[in-house]
Parts: C-alpha cells; structure tokens; sequence
C-alpha cells in the first residue's frame, strides 16, 4: 500500500441537533492528522438511546447546512439508507467497501462513547476497518479498568503520523479545544423557550425555527 494516503475521518453522531462542538472538534481533527476530510455521519435508528424527537432526515438536513462552505467537512447519509438498528461497525464495513482496503480510515468517538464501548455491536471489529481516535469531552474520563481499556492499551500509538502508515488497527488519544455544548442542553433551552444561540451555526437556528423543532417537552433523550 501506499503509506501517504491522506486518512478519512468519521465522526458518527445522533446531532440532535448538530452544535459547534461537533464542528470545532471536527475542523481540529483534519487539520491535526492532516485528513483528505472527516465525514459527519447522522445515525438513523441509533442502538443505545430511544428514537430522537425530530426524524432522521431532519437531523442529517441540520448537518449539511452545518457544513456548507467547509469543503473539508461533509455530511455522508448512508446510514439513513440502511434498514435496522445503525451499527458504526456496519457503517465502516461500507465504507471500506466503497473506498477499497488501503486507504486510512478514522473513526473519532468522544471519551463519552468511549466509556460504554463495550455494548456496542463487535465492538472489537472496529479495529478492523478503521482506526480509532479518542477526543476528550469536558467531564468525562477515560476507562482506566477492564475489557475496553485492556484493548484500547493493546493499540495506542502515540503519533498522528501512525496512522498514515497503516489503514486501520490504530487507537489514537488527541487533546482538542474542548468545547462544553451538547445537544441535550441545546434542546433544553429551546424546550425553555430560551435562545441556543452561538452553541450552534445560524442556519441550524434558522431551520429549527423554520420547523419548530425541539419545542414541545424537550424529550431529553
Ligand atoms: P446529546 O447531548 O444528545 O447526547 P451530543 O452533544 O453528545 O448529544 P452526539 O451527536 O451524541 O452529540 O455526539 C456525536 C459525537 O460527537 C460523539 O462522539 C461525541 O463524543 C462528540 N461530541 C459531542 N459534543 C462534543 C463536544 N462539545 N466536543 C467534542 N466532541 C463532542
């Protein structure tokens, strides 16, 4: 294989709605392991959480405004196209379907994810496909004990440049600019009739007034 490949990131999510965490996290991330561009990948019919009070399509409509005019960003609906639960293992498998077995593929999960890793469908598998690099999220940790933090030890590396050089089985931890919003804040305050302005880009804004998003009792699932 050709070990200069630029990588592809994946950033899977249920963005409920999409928020600048999301997207300083993501522009970091291409710009810090110099990726050909990171894919927002909205989860359709996510496994460990109930259905999100707004529809799939919305949600995926949310991250391609997001994402209009950043080129290195885009937003991939294959999960909306799949029938049954989204499984990210599923999604990396077609993805490497799509762009062959050389290529670098990785897949970022906040520390948050990471922590309940273990209930995820072949878990294990995910090193298969893709490498995996670790962001931190402002009040969570990483596991220190057990299964998952056996496996993540078994893989770290500790340079970006590592994963250039292989297309998957990587675990990577990269420190970014932590950005403390979340989507379950943000559905609060409109929930409140409060305003999320700034959390989240205009458009977004716009399309959620346009559509009355997010106002009824706040599902804060
Ligand atoms: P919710 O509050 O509904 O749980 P969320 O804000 O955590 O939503 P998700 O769509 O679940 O957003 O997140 C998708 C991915 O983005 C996860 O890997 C998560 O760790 C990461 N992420 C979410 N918010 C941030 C943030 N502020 N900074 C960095 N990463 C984030």
């Amino acid at each position: 294989m050709s070990p200069q490949v630029a990588p592809i990131g994946v950033l899977g999510g249920t963005f409920n709605p999409i928020h600048h965490g999301h997207l300083r996290s993501a522009l970091e991330l291409v710009e810090r392991l110099e990726l050909e561009h990171l894919r927002l990948i909205p989860c359709a019919r996510p496994p460990h959480r109930e259905a999100p009070d707004c529809s799939a399509r919305q949600r995926a409509a949310m991250v391609e405004l997001a994402v209009a005019g950043e080129p290195r960003l885009r937003c991939d609906r294959r999960e909306l196209e799949r029938a049954g639960l989204s499984y990210t293992v599923d999604t990396l498998a077609s993805l490497r379907g799509e762009l062959g077995g050389e290529r670098p593929l990785c897949l970022v999960l906040g520390f948050d994810a990471v922590a309940t890793l273990d209930s995820w469908h072949r878990w294990q598998a995910l090193l298969d496909y893709a490498h995996l690099v670790i962001i931190a999220r402002p009040g969570w940790a990483l596991p220190q004990h057990g299964a998952v933090a056996e496996w993540l030890g078994r893989h770290r590396v500790t340079e970006p440049a590592e994963l250039r050089q292989r297309p998957a089985g990587a675990v990577l931890t990269l420190a970014l600019r932590p950005l403390a919003i979340a989507s379950t804040d943000i559905r609060a305050l409109l929930a409140e009739g409060r305003s999320p302005r700034f959390l989240l880009p205009e458009p977004v804004l716009d399309y959620i007034e346009t559509h009355q998003l997010y106002r009824g009792t706040g599902n804060g699932a």
